[in-house]
């Protein structure tokens, strides 16, 4: 029997990524995944997603040329072309990380895994055959997946997930998406680009509600203009089909009908067969695997992270535990902190946002000072063409400390990763004021914000009281 120091279940952003951690410590590790190394980040999520809207950026800029002075002919689109583009980055990255395991001698294991006992792992290989190694650490990362909602009938053809969407072999001509959370509206922009007509529907009384309120009805503002229609406080009872199209019955009675229906109302996570009970690892009452600040179990040599622990759902968050997990295991003492995470919404124009909003500043007891500034007035954005948006800095009155950011507008999921190494190194909106930034930049929008914080932002007009 295959003996290990860490064995990690799954290799998505948290396995892998857990495994190198241990594995340039110096442990001798597996990884057993029973699909493609990546997970759904790189093969079904983060990735995909990315490299088609890649796609539909570039015809978004095309259908734009001639407001840059520049003439193009008919323009027509292959959506094959971009879903064997999209693949050719997905392979590209998942070789990449088989290539990573081959250089720190980690031994991928494909196959199905389960628990036998706190040191032993069964598993199922792909051609039926069943293996048994022992670890002295092991690290459960199996992630999560589209939650399957039985009155919404998933069929994968008429009513799908995001993973179908990710693969259609043919636009649909209209297509209702079920929640406006960060993965409707990814999708919303994608296919609207194409020529889909898009309805959202949401349950809540706004899309994307973990944003900042001021920016997520912005963003509809936005996506509406853009010709997507969007119902909030909008319940589905029930989703009807016939053999031409999928109807949406509201709790309201209305019925919206379009001609097939993607569910991205949330996600389930992977803990079925995994033989959690068996070996007594305790789990919270949404089944997500309950651990401790340093990512650890309730069984001392059994450590859980990513999507299936059920904090934030991100592949960064899943990829830092990772390396809290591997670092605890191999002998530092590492926790996780959840305060500084930035979260990165890829709609058109960009939306990002890192540690607190001016609301919930307030409701932790601080006094707030606030700077603002719009891409309107900044070179670089104007000279793009994508000046749409603005960026809000939240900033602790008493201490000047950075206690936020929201971010809309172009490469904000770029632009908050200053503000996030400001807020988790307690620096002041002064601090970043007087940091030169380049000119002309995208960057300059967090500077000139820095400096409104306290009303001397040089491109902004003169505020009354200052
Ligand atoms: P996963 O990536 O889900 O990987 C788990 C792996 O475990 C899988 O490969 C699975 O096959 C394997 N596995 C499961 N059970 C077993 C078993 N018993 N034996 C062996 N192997 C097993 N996050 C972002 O931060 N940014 C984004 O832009 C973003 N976009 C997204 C877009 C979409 C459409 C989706 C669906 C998700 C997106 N996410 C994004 C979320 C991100 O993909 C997840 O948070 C991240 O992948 C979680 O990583 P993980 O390692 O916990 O699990």
């Amino acid at each position: 029997m295959a003996r290990y120091d860490v064995a990690v279940i799954g290799g998505g952003p948290g396995g892998y990524t857990a495994a190198i951690r241990a594995a340039q410590a110096g442990a001798g590790v597996c990884v057993v995944e029973m699909d493609k190394v990546g997970g759904t980040c790189l093969n079904r999520g983060c990735i995909p997603t990315k490299a088609l809207l890649s796609c539909t950026g570039v015809l978004a800029q095309i259908k734009r040329a001639e407001e840059f002075g520049i003439k193009v002919g008919e323009v027509t689109t292959s959506w094959k072309q971009m879903l064997e583009r999209k693949d050719r980055v997905v392979d590209k990255l998942v070789t990449g990380v088989e290539f990573l395991f081959k250089s720190y001698a980690i031994d991928l294991i494909n196959g199905k895994a389960t628990l036998f006992d706190k040191n032993t792992i069964e598993v199922e290989t792909s051609n039926g055959g069943d293996n048994e190694l022992t670890a002295s650490h092991i690290i459960l990362a199996t992630g999560s997946r589209p939650a399957y909602i039985p009155a919404f009938d998933i069929d994968g053809k008429q009513v799908i997930t995001s993973n179908e969407a990710l693969d259609l072999a043919e636009l649909p001509e209209s297509l209702i998406i079920v929640g406006g959370g960060v993965i409707g509206c990814e999708f919303a922009c994608i296919f609207s680009e194409m020529g889909v007509k898009i309805t959202i529907i949401e349950a809540l009384d706004r899309i994307l509600n973990t944003e900042d309120r001021q920016i997520s009805q912005r963003m509809r503002g936005v996506l509406r203009k853009r010709g997507i229609t969007i119902h909030t406080n909008a319940k589905i009872t029930q989703i009807k089909k016939t053999a031409e199209q999928v109807t949406a019955v509201l709790e309201s009675g209305e019925e919206i009908s379009a001609q097939q229906a993607m569910v991205s109302i949330g996600r389930a996570l992977n803990t079925q067969g995994l033989g959690l009970k068996k070996v007594g690892i305790k789990q919270g009452a949404r089944g997500e695997i309950l651990v401790n600040e340093r990512m650890q179990t309730n069984i001392e040599n059994i450590y859980a992270i990513g999507d299936v622990v059920g904090k934030l759902m991100l592949a960064h968050v899943a990829a830092r535990q990772g390396m809290v997990a591997a670092g605890n295991i191999m002998g530092t003492h590492e926790v996780m902190d959840y305060r500084v995470v930035p979260g990165a919404i890829f709609t058109h124009p960009e939306l990002a946002s890192v540690g607190l909003t001016a609301d919930k500043a307030k409701e932790n007891g601080y006094e707030v000072n606030l700077g603002n500034f719009s891409f309107m007035a900044l070179g670089k954005a104007l000279a793009m063409g994508e000046a749409e948006g603005t960026i809000r800095l939240v900033a602790d009155a008493a201490s000047d400390k950075l206690l936020g950011a929201q971010i809309m507008g172009p490469h904000a999921t770029d632009l908050i990763a200053e503000v996030a190494l400001a807020i988790n190194k307690g620096l002041t909106a002064k601090d970043v004021a007087q940091t030169i930034h380049a000119h002309p930049t995208l960057a300059e929008a967090v500077f000139e914000a820095a400096e409104d914080v306290h009303g001397m932002a040089i491109h902004v007009a003169k505020k009354k009281g200052h």
